[in-house]
Formats: structure tokens, sequence, C-alpha cells
């Protein structure tokens, strides 16, 4: 069980200058997302951008994860390794990255479509988005773990899909994994009380079929057991007294 850590809001000012410059790398590395571009280019631009910023990637090394970011295509739910593969038309990608800037961590990740997509992947990635609004809308002092999850399994399953059980969000910070544990499913009330000042990365893996995964012979990429689709998407959040603070968001200005 990983440590809870609180943050001042001097520490959270930290993490909102790393959660900015982030969204700003995830937008430049999805702007590059097309047919034929190879997930190793996508991977040399994210760390490109977090270097050329000052920062450092946080995935870079982590448990001797070998690049900046994690790229996950269609049926791998996360932790897929960039390399020489190229994106394909009608192909999902997750892409998953985490900065590491004045001491702190933040992670963050979209799932979106290479090209044209069929409906019902196009409802998929659309599930996923609204899970994690969801999950965030739950997120405020006095609220729990359980709580989050609950909102991000109720909304899921009633779109017809499945939320992973074996992988869950997690408090971020001067780690990259901390306490408490976020699952994407549970009851109200369950689990850890959230307080102000905690850091939690809410992330969401959204399942069109089973919700059983397997992990490649590589060690890293988690993909769905029945091969169906996964969608990923995550944001770091600080939970305030009124609701969360959406720390890796494109509407909060980089002063960098
Ligand atoms: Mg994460």
């Amino acid at each position: 069980m990983s440590l809870i850590v609180i943050k001042t809001p001097e520490e959270i000012a930290r993490m909102r200058r790393a959660g900015a410059l982030a969204a700003r790398a995830l937008a430049a590395v999805l702007a590059a997302v097309a047919p034929g571009v190879s997930t190793a280019a996508l991977d040399r631009r994210a760390e490109t951008f977090i270097r050329d910023h000052g920062a450092a990637p946080s995935f870079k090394g982590y448990r001797g994860f070998p690049a900046s970011i994690c790229v996950s295509v269609d049926d791998e739910v996360v932790h897929g390794s960039p390399g020489p593969r190229r994106l394909r038309e009608g192909s999902i990608v997750s892409i998953d990255l985490g900065v590491h800037l004045e001491g702190f961590h933040v992670d963050v990740a979209r799932t979106v479509a290479v090209s044209e997509v069929d409906e019902s992947t196009r409802r998929l990635l659309a599930t996923a988005e609204a899970a994690l609004a969801a999950g965030i809308a739950e997120t405020r002092a006095g609220r729990t773990t359980g709580d989050i999850g609950h909102a991000v399994q109720r909304l899921v399953e009633r779109a017809g899909f499945s939320v992973v059980r074996d992988l869950a969000g997690h408090g971020v910070g001067r780690a990259l994994h901390e306490g408490p544990e976020l699952p994407n499913f549970g009851t109200p009330g369950d689990g850890v009380p959230l307080r102000t000042g905690m850091t939690l990365a809410i992330e969401p893996m959204v399942n069109a079929g089973g919700f059983a995964v397997v992990v490649d012979a590589d060690e890293w990429t988690v993909r769905t057991r029945d091969r169906a689709r996964s969608a990923h998407v995550e944001h770091t959040v600080a939970v305030g007294p009124e609701g969360a603070e959406i720390l890796t968001g494109l509407t909060v200005s980089a002063p960098i």
C-alpha cells in the first residue's frame, strides 16, 4: 500500500505548472497522430517537447520502461511500448504520458481515432471521456474512492461496456504512484475518504467487450483477453473542498 501524501497549496502550484506542460505535450503528440506515423515518432515528439521545456518524462526508465510515452493501439489497454509499428486507418490509439517538473509528477492520457472509425468505436471513445468526467465530478473532500469508482463503473456499464478491474488510478506527486489506489469500480461510501490536498490520477480503462485483460510476453503491454477494443483516458486532479481542479487540462494557461 503506497503512502497518501497531502500537498500544500505551493506544491499544488508546482503540479499545476507540470500539468499545463503535460497537457501541451499531449496535445503536440495527438496533433501528430495520423495513418502511417510510427509510434516511435510519437515518443520522440513527446520526449523532445518535455525536455525542451525543462522537464523530464516521468515514464522513461520507470521500472525499466523504455520510452517517454505509452502507446496502446486498439485492443491494447495500457502500457504499450513505442516502436517501429505504424498507425493504421480505422485504429484507435491511447497516448499516456507523465511529466516531472519542480520535483513533482503528473500523469495524463487520451485515446483518439487515427482516422475515421465506426460508430461503435466512436461511442467507446465518448464513453471513456464521459466516465472520466463522471469520476472527476465525484471528486471532493468528504467523498471516497468508492464514490469515484462507482460513478465511473455505472456510466460505463450503462453504455454496455466494461471497466478493467486489474488496474487502477492512483495518487501522484513526488512519486509517480502514491496512495490511494483508485479502482474504476466500487460502492458509494466505500474505500478511502478524500481530503483537500490529495492529488489523484483518475484513469478509466473502458473495454468494448469483457473486463478481463492479459499481459503480453513483453511484460508491459496490457490487452483485452477477448481482443475487443479498449479506451483509456486520464487526468491528474487536486482535491478541494468544493470539487476537483484538473491540473492536466488544456484550459490551464501555462506560465512556462
Ligand atoms: Mg496513471
